[in-house]
């Protein structure tokens, strides 16, 4: 159990069986979740209190390492939680934003061809406190990012390791507990949910809450390329998953975002552009073009730079809003589809 996997409600609790008086419960509430303070630092707690703290509900996250790329603007911190997963979270600092790129599994079971992660399998499910855990401390890195960047976390992703919707409550319980006005008071509409089509999970969402924002992995506008690049397509074919984000749109009310990798001479012909954009004007989403990224796995090359402007081209002249993300850092090897578990021994250091 991590302490992050408390609720106000369970710690006041466990406070109140200690004799702490309620307002102790709300104290150490806010320093968990709105200043990311360890123990030590809780130095408006009395002594007797963090030190019991410390020994009964430790709070589990370690930073092993942090490493910085594109000049201080991307920071990938390697956490160690609960003394069993090590995982890896990326902050990244825009003009108008901070976004802290989350991880909701150890490794993977969906087996994307191009992903590091889904080239590795699946360790563990990490629990809603893990989860949410890695932006408390993401958010200690923020005030280290460059001066023209905001220097908090304004943003989640949860782009990172693993599937969410195949760890469904962890993830909708990480998100309660990041948007608690009462502890981080992060805005569900700045938090995105990124599957790769998870059909039941992208339906039951708006249930959960219908203000966090939906990615989609769509990577191919057909069946027979999409089961070749992601092997889920099989359990979860195109023409459900398009249902269900027009499902989910309709419901919400807000735009969804279709990923795209682009891989040279695999999904980035003419042809897969016009399905897109007969997709992407269905569910009016708007597309979201990831150059690939080189993973050990996989021996295929990003497209060029030419062939993802016609690309992007062509969707704009069938209607369709797209953007060409910037590759974050790929010389730390914390981009899209990167993160991998390749430091397990550090974690017995
Ligand atoms: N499992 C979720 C979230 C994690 S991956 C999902 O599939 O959406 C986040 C995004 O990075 C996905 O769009 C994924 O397809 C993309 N991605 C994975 N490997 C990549 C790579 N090698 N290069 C570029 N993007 C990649």
């Amino acid at each position: 159990m991590n302490v992050y996997d408390l609720t106000l409600e369970q710690l006041t609790e466990r406070l109140a069986a200690w004799g702490e008086p309620p307002f102790r419960a709300r104290q150490l509430y806010a320093q968990l979740w709105r200043r990311s303070a360890t123990y030590e630092e809780m130095t408006d707690l009395p002594a007797r209190l963090r030190e019991r703290l410390a020994e009964e509900l430790p709070i589990e996250v370690r930073v092993l390492d942090e490493r910085t790329a594109d000049r201080g603007a991307t920071r990938k911190v390697l956490l160690e939680l609960g003394g069993r997963h090590v995982i890896e979270t990326v902050v990244m600092g825009y003009r108008d934003r901070v976004t802290a790129c989350v991880s909701t599994q150890s490794g993977c079971a969906m087996r994307c061809a191009f992903c590091a992660t889904g080239q590795m399998g699946l360790r563990n499910n990490l629990t809603a406190g893990e989860i949410a855990a890695q932006v408390v401390w993401a958010r200690r890195a923020a005030p280290h990012l460059p001066a023209w960047t905001p220097q908090r976390v304004t943003n989640v992703v949860f782009m990172g390791m693993g599937e969410p919707f195949a760890n469904e409550r962890a993830t909708l319980g990480a998100v309660a507990r990041l948007t608690d006005p009462r502890g981080m008071g992060l805005g569900s509409r700045h938090v995105t949910i990124s599957t790769v089509g998870v059909v039941a999970g992208i339906r039951r969402l708006p249930d959960a809450n219908d203000q966090v924002r939906l990615a989609v992995s769509l990577h191919a506008a057909d069946d027979e390329l999409r089961s070749e690049l992601v092997p889920a397509n099989r359990l979860w074919p195109l023409e459900q998953v398009i249902e269900a984000v027009a499902y989910w749109r309709e419901r919400t009310h807000h735009r969804p975002s279709l990923e795209w990798v682009m891989i040279d001479g695999v999904n980035d012909t003419d042809d897969q552009a016009g399905k897109l954009a007969a997709i992407a004007r269905r569910l009016r989403a708007h597309v979201n073009l990831i150059p690939l990224n080189a993973t050990p796995g996989f021996p295929m090359r990003a497209s060029p730079p030419a062939r993802i402007r016609r690309f992007a081209g062509l969707l704009e002249d069938a209607g369709v809003n797209v953007t060409i993300r910037d590759t974050r850092g790929r010389e730390i090897e914390a981009a899209c589809g990167q993160l991998r578990v390749e430091h397990e021994r550090l974690a017995v250091g």
